[in-house]
């Protein structure tokens, strides 16, 4: 599959000339299958969702997979040009809520006036919007295991996402140590972690924080690299790209975060515009 990263911050945007080079948008993976020209299944809808876009010389016919509900994941979707025409289709799915509340009534608590002009059934073209629970599933010709992780104000998924040739785990958002300190005190490998990443080739995880901001931040409902790394080690996955930068974190910052692991094989900081194959 080829991957396309098109917004890998987390919280809110960042725009300005100090994070050029990582790039600004908040969460949105397109992914494509092998030899596609264009991506049929993009994970989650952050503002980066608008580089997805530019992605597709038509409209999008596809599946948009969300891991929750944070703005930082949702407040692309009215500005998905290639899926606000009137020749697109799209499937919009989002985890199972607990209280029962539809799809369409939750993202419009977000999406619908005073908050913004228009609710989710206004966009153009084919749309649909549904829930899921956790398990396994097929989604637009891959192969889909949702779920559910810890991090905080709503539930939230992590996704592990396979064709025939490989697998990408996606977890952006994640507070392993809801669970406890774990073995490295980075937070617990727990089984729903572990069982999204067995037989993945490649981990996008969560490393919004530092391992000394941990302590004072981790309520936010986050995890540190640290974490990211020893759950790859935990689960035999070869390759790891820190994701969902905080939004103050700068190309310089990030530079030395990926100093740190250098001498980690396989662990990147992941950026913007970033086209990978796996
Ligand atoms: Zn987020
Ligand atoms: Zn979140």
């Amino acid at each position: 599959m080829r991957l396309d990263l098109c917004g890998v911050r987390g919280s809110t945007a960042a725009p300005g000339a100090e994070f050029l080079r990582y790039g600004g948008h908040t969460s949105c993976v397109a992914v494509s299958h092998d030899g596609a020209a264009e991506p049929t299944l993009i994970l989650d809808a952050g503002t980066g969702i608008r580089a997805a876009s530019a992605l597709l010389d038509g409209p999008f016919r596809g599946t948009i997979l969300l891991t929750h509900l944070h703005w930082d994941h949702l407040q692309g979707l009215p500005f998905f040009s290639a899926g606000d025409r009137e020749d697109s289709r799209a499937d919009l799915l989002l985890p199972e809520q607990p209280d029962g509340t539809d799809a369409v009534s939750i993202l419009s608590r977000a999406m619908s006036p005073p908050h913004f002009p228009m609710e989710p059934p206004q966009l153009r073209g084919a749309w649909s919007f549904g829930s899921i629970a956790p398990g396994e599933r097929e989604i637009e010709g891959f192969r889909v295991l949702a779920r559910e992780i810890p991090h905080k104000g709503g539930r939230t998924f992590g996704y592990r996402i396979s064709d025939e040739r490989s697998t990408l785990t996606y977890m952006p958002d994640h507070r392993p140590t809801a669970l406890g300190p774990g073995p490295d005190g980075f937070g617990e490998y727990h089984p729903a972690a572990l069982e999204l990443l067995s037989g993945s080739d490649l981990l996008i995880h969560d490393a919004q924080l530092l391992h000394e901001e941990l302590a004072a931040e981790e309520l936010f409902g986050h995890s540190c690299g640290d974490y990211a790394v020893g759950l790859a080690r935990e689960g035999s996955c070869p390759a790891v790209l820190l994701f969902h930068h905080r939004p103050d974190r700068s190309d310089a910052a990030l530079d030395e975060i990926a100093l740190r692991f250098a001498g980690d094989t396989g662990v990147a900081v992941a950026r913007q515009g970033t086209v990978l194959e796996l």
